[in-house]
Protein backbone atom coordinates (compact mmCIF):
# COMPACT_ATOMS: atom_id res chain seq x y z
CA UNK A 1 0.00 0.00 0.00
CA UNK A 2 1.70 3.58 -1.00
CA UNK A 3 2.47 5.34 1.91
CA UNK A 4 0.68 8.69 0.10
CA UNK A 5 -2.41 6.57 0.55
CA UNK A 6 -1.86 6.34 4.44
CA UNK A 7 -1.40 10.01 4.63
CA UNK A 8 -4.27 12.23 6.18
CA UNK A 9 -3.85 15.82 4.65
CA UNK A 10 -5.65 18.79 5.82
CA UNK A 11 -7.36 18.07 2.17
CA UNK A 12 -8.84 14.97 3.75
CA UNK A 13 -9.79 16.84 7.37
CA UNK A 14 -11.41 19.07 5.65
CA UNK A 15 -13.59 16.76 3.36
CA UNK A 16 -14.46 14.84 5.91
CA UNK A 17 -15.65 17.99 8.05
CA UNK A 18 -17.81 18.66 4.81
CA UNK A 19 -18.98 15.15 4.94
CA UNK A 20 -19.64 15.04 8.57
CA UNK A 21 -21.90 18.60 7.94
CA UNK A 22 -24.02 16.21 5.26
CA UNK A 23 -24.59 13.55 7.68
CA UNK A 24 -26.03 16.04 10.37
CA UNK A 25 -28.03 17.66 7.22
CA UNK A 26 -29.54 14.28 6.31
CA UNK A 27 -30.48 13.48 9.83
CA UNK A 28 -28.05 12.25 11.92
CA UNK A 29 -27.67 13.63 15.80
CA UNK A 30 -25.57 11.48 17.80
CA UNK A 31 -22.45 13.70 18.57
CA UNK A 32 -20.19 11.17 19.55
CA UNK A 33 -21.07 9.21 15.81
CA UNK A 34 -20.84 11.86 14.15
CA UNK A 35 -16.94 12.42 15.96
CA UNK A 36 -16.11 9.09 14.94
CA UNK A 37 -16.66 9.77 11.33
CA UNK A 38 -14.75 12.89 11.32
CA UNK A 39 -11.94 11.50 13.65
CA UNK A 40 -11.61 8.09 11.45
CA UNK A 41 -9.92 8.64 7.85
CA UNK A 42 -12.48 6.74 5.76
CA UNK A 43 -10.25 7.11 2.83
CA UNK A 44 -7.55 4.68 4.19
CA UNK A 45 -9.81 1.77 3.95
CA UNK A 46 -9.94 2.29 0.08
CA UNK A 47 -8.21 0.70 -3.34
CA UNK A 48 -6.21 3.42 -4.09
CA UNK A 49 -7.98 3.33 -7.36
CA UNK A 50 -11.23 5.16 -5.39
CA UNK A 51 -9.90 7.26 -3.57
CA UNK A 52 -10.43 10.16 -4.43
CA UNK A 53 -14.15 9.37 -3.39
CA UNK A 54 -13.55 8.17 -0.05
CA UNK A 55 -15.72 11.57 1.55
CA UNK A 56 -18.59 10.75 -0.77
CA UNK A 57 -22.01 9.88 0.92
CA UNK A 58 -21.47 6.77 -1.02
CA UNK A 59 -20.87 2.83 -0.67
CA UNK A 60 -18.20 1.71 -2.84
CA UNK A 61 -16.44 -1.71 -3.74
CA UNK A 62 -13.97 -3.32 -1.84
CA UNK A 63 -13.76 -5.71 -3.67
CA UNK A 64 -15.20 -10.05 -3.79
CA UNK A 65 -18.28 -8.03 -4.98
CA UNK A 66 -18.55 -6.35 -1.64
CA UNK A 67 -18.99 -2.35 -0.59
CA UNK A 68 -17.83 -0.23 2.03
CA UNK A 69 -20.76 0.87 3.56
CA UNK A 70 -22.47 4.82 2.64
CA UNK A 71 -21.52 6.66 5.64
CA UNK A 72 -24.62 7.64 5.99
CA UNK A 73 -25.78 4.21 6.64
CA UNK A 74 -22.98 3.63 8.58
CA UNK A 75 -23.89 6.72 10.74
CA UNK A 76 -27.16 5.57 10.74
CA UNK A 77 -26.96 2.04 12.17
CA UNK A 78 -24.25 3.27 14.87
CA UNK A 79 -26.76 5.96 16.25
CA UNK A 80 -29.78 3.06 16.19
CA UNK A 81 -27.22 0.68 18.48
CA UNK A 82 -26.82 3.57 20.77
CA UNK A 83 -23.19 2.10 22.26
CA UNK A 84 -22.09 2.59 25.69
CA UNK A 85 -18.74 2.54 26.40
CA UNK A 86 -17.36 -1.38 27.24
CA UNK A 87 -20.41 -2.67 24.90
CA UNK A 88 -19.55 -6.19 23.98
CA UNK A 89 -20.75 -5.54 20.08
CA UNK A 90 -20.96 -8.40 17.35
CA UNK A 91 -20.53 -7.04 13.68
CA UNK A 92 -21.76 -9.30 10.81
CA UNK A 93 -19.63 -8.44 7.62
CA UNK A 94 -16.37 -7.10 8.52
CA UNK A 95 -15.96 -5.89 4.87
CA UNK A 96 -13.12 -3.02 4.68
CA UNK A 97 -13.42 -2.73 8.80
CA UNK A 98 -14.55 0.45 8.75
CA UNK A 99 -17.84 0.26 10.46
CA UNK A 100 -16.09 -2.31 13.02
CA UNK A 101 -13.50 0.78 13.55
CA UNK A 102 -16.34 3.39 14.53
CA UNK A 103 -17.87 0.86 16.91
CA UNK A 104 -14.40 0.49 18.53
CA UNK A 105 -14.01 3.97 18.36
CA UNK A 106 -17.89 4.44 20.21
CA UNK A 107 -16.22 2.35 23.13
CA UNK A 108 -17.46 -0.96 21.77
CA UNK A 109 -15.46 -4.41 22.22
CA UNK A 110 -15.97 -5.38 18.93
CA UNK A 111 -16.45 -8.93 17.29
CA UNK A 112 -16.58 -8.88 13.60
CA UNK A 113 -16.74 -11.99 11.45
CA UNK A 114 -16.64 -11.78 7.12
CA UNK A 115 -17.91 -14.53 5.25
CA UNK A 116 -15.56 -14.22 2.42
CA UNK A 117 -12.28 -15.50 2.91
CA UNK A 118 -9.93 -12.91 0.73
CA UNK A 119 -11.67 -10.39 1.93
CA UNK A 120 -11.29 -10.91 5.71
CA UNK A 121 -7.51 -11.76 5.01
CA UNK A 122 -6.88 -8.74 3.53
CA UNK A 123 -8.92 -6.46 5.68
CA UNK A 124 -6.88 -8.64 8.34
CA UNK A 125 -3.65 -7.60 7.05
CA UNK A 126 -4.65 -4.38 6.07
CA UNK A 127 -5.70 -3.15 10.18
CA UNK A 128 -2.61 -4.74 11.33
CA UNK A 129 -0.54 -2.32 9.36
CA UNK A 130 -2.91 0.53 10.08
CA UNK A 131 -1.87 -0.15 14.21
CA UNK A 132 -5.66 -1.08 14.92
CA UNK A 133 -5.12 -4.25 17.03
CA UNK A 134 -8.19 -4.11 18.92
CA UNK A 135 -10.83 -5.88 17.20
CA UNK A 136 -11.36 -9.37 17.21
CA UNK A 137 -11.47 -10.61 13.27
CA UNK A 138 -13.52 -14.10 12.52
CA UNK A 139 -14.02 -15.48 9.00
CA UNK A 140 -16.96 -17.56 8.73
CA UNK A 141 -20.70 -17.85 8.42
CA UNK A 142 -22.37 -14.81 10.44
CA UNK A 143 -25.23 -15.26 10.15
CA UNK A 144 -25.79 -18.15 12.74
CA UNK A 145 -23.94 -15.55 14.81
CA UNK A 146 -20.75 -16.38 17.10
CA UNK A 147 -22.06 -18.01 19.79
CA UNK A 148 -18.63 -18.72 21.37
CA UNK A 149 -18.12 -15.32 22.43
CA UNK A 150 -21.63 -14.05 23.22
CA UNK A 151 -23.86 -12.84 24.73
CA UNK A 152 -23.32 -9.79 23.26
CA UNK A 153 -24.47 -6.00 24.34
CA UNK A 154 -25.47 -5.39 20.50
CA UNK A 155 -25.36 -7.00 17.33
CA UNK A 156 -25.04 -4.95 14.16
CA UNK A 157 -25.51 -6.38 10.63
CA UNK A 158 -24.21 -4.68 7.49
CA UNK A 159 -25.83 -6.90 4.85
CA UNK A 160 -29.27 -7.75 3.99
CA UNK A 161 -31.35 -10.54 5.62
CA UNK A 162 -34.09 -12.39 4.33
CA UNK A 163 -35.59 -13.11 8.00
CA UNK A 164 -34.14 -11.73 11.57
CA UNK A 165 -31.85 -14.80 12.24
CA UNK A 166 -32.86 -16.93 15.46
CA UNK A 167 -29.43 -17.27 16.41
CA UNK A 168 -28.62 -13.65 16.60
CA UNK A 169 -31.62 -13.27 18.81
CA UNK A 170 -30.76 -16.04 21.22
CA UNK A 171 -27.09 -14.19 21.14
CA UNK A 172 -28.18 -11.11 22.38
CA UNK A 173 -28.11 -10.66 26.27
CA UNK A 174 -31.05 -8.62 27.93
CA UNK A 175 -31.47 -5.11 27.48
CA UNK A 176 -29.52 -5.89 24.42
CA UNK A 177 -30.00 -4.62 20.53
CA UNK A 178 -29.79 -6.04 17.31
CA UNK A 179 -29.66 -3.79 14.36
CA UNK A 180 -30.21 -5.33 11.33
CA UNK A 181 -31.91 -4.74 7.16
CA UNK A 182 -34.12 -7.57 6.91
CA UNK A 183 -36.24 -7.68 2.99
CA UNK A 184 -35.71 -9.25 -0.38
CA UNK A 185 -32.68 -8.72 -2.27
CA UNK A 186 -32.52 -5.48 -3.45
CA UNK A 187 -34.24 -3.46 -0.52
CA UNK A 188 -34.51 -4.02 3.50
CA UNK A 189 -36.01 -2.17 5.95
CA UNK A 190 -33.62 -1.57 8.85
CA UNK A 191 -35.31 -3.06 11.90
CA UNK A 192 -34.01 -2.20 15.60
CA UNK A 193 -34.93 -5.48 17.91
CA UNK A 194 -34.43 -5.02 21.91
CA UNK A 195 -34.72 -7.71 23.78
CA UNK A 196 -36.68 -8.17 26.97
CA UNK A 197 -37.21 -10.12 30.38
CA UNK A 198 -38.09 -13.75 29.52
CA UNK A 199 -36.81 -13.27 26.23
CA UNK A 200 -39.89 -11.33 24.38
CA UNK A 201 -38.65 -8.41 22.41
CA UNK A 202 -39.90 -4.93 20.87
CA UNK A 203 -39.20 -4.08 17.58
CA UNK A 204 -39.02 -0.66 15.77
CA UNK A 205 -39.29 0.15 11.20
CA UNK A 206 -37.15 2.66 10.10
CA UNK A 207 -36.42 3.38 6.23
CA UNK A 208 -35.49 1.34 3.52
CA UNK A 209 -31.56 0.31 2.26
CA UNK A 210 -30.08 -1.16 -0.44
CA UNK A 211 -27.58 -3.61 1.22
CA UNK A 212 -25.58 -6.62 -0.64
CA UNK A 213 -27.46 -10.14 0.64
CA UNK A 214 -26.40 -11.91 3.92
CA UNK A 215 -25.15 -15.13 2.92
CA UNK A 216 -25.45 -18.36 4.85
CA UNK A 217 -27.03 -20.64 6.87
CA UNK A 218 -29.60 -18.22 8.05
CA UNK A 219 -29.22 -16.07 6.08
CA UNK A 220 -29.65 -15.90 1.28
CA UNK A 221 -28.89 -19.87 0.50
N1 LIG B 1 -19.24 -3.32 7.43
C1 LIG B 1 -18.50 -3.30 6.19
C2 LIG B 1 -17.54 -2.15 6.10
O1 LIG B 1 -17.49 -1.33 7.03
O2 LIG B 1 -16.80 -2.09 5.11
C3 LIG B 1 -19.38 -3.29 4.97
C4 LIG B 1 -20.18 -4.49 4.86
S1 LIG B 1 -20.70 -4.99 3.25
C5 LIG B 1 -22.02 -3.89 2.96
C6 LIG B 1 -21.46 -6.52 3.76
C7 LIG B 1 -20.45 -7.59 4.16
O3 LIG B 1 -21.17 -8.68 4.71
C8 LIG B 1 -19.67 -8.12 2.98
O4 LIG B 1 -18.30 -8.00 3.23
C9 LIG B 1 -20.11 -9.59 2.90
O5 LIG B 1 -19.10 -10.46 2.45
C10 LIG B 1 -20.47 -9.86 4.34
N2 LIG B 1 -21.35 -11.00 4.56
C11 LIG B 1 -22.40 -11.45 3.83
N3 LIG B 1 -22.94 -12.55 4.39
C12 LIG B 1 -22.22 -12.80 5.52
C13 LIG B 1 -22.27 -13.80 6.53
N4 LIG B 1 -23.17 -14.79 6.52
N5 LIG B 1 -21.36 -13.74 7.53
C14 LIG B 1 -20.44 -12.76 7.58
N6 LIG B 1 -20.33 -11.79 6.64
C15 LIG B 1 -21.21 -11.81 5.63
Amino acid sequence: MPLLKLEDTYLHKGKRRALVAELRQKGIKDEKVLHAINTLPRHFFFDSALVSHAYEDKAFPIGEGQTISQPYTVAFQSELLDVKPGNKILEIGTGSGYQATILHLLGGEVYTIEYQQKLFEGTKKFLARMGIHDLHLFYGDGSQGLPKYGPYDRILVTAGAPVVPESLIKQLKTGGILVIPVGDRTTQKMLKITKKANCSYSTEEFDNFAFVPLLGKEGWR
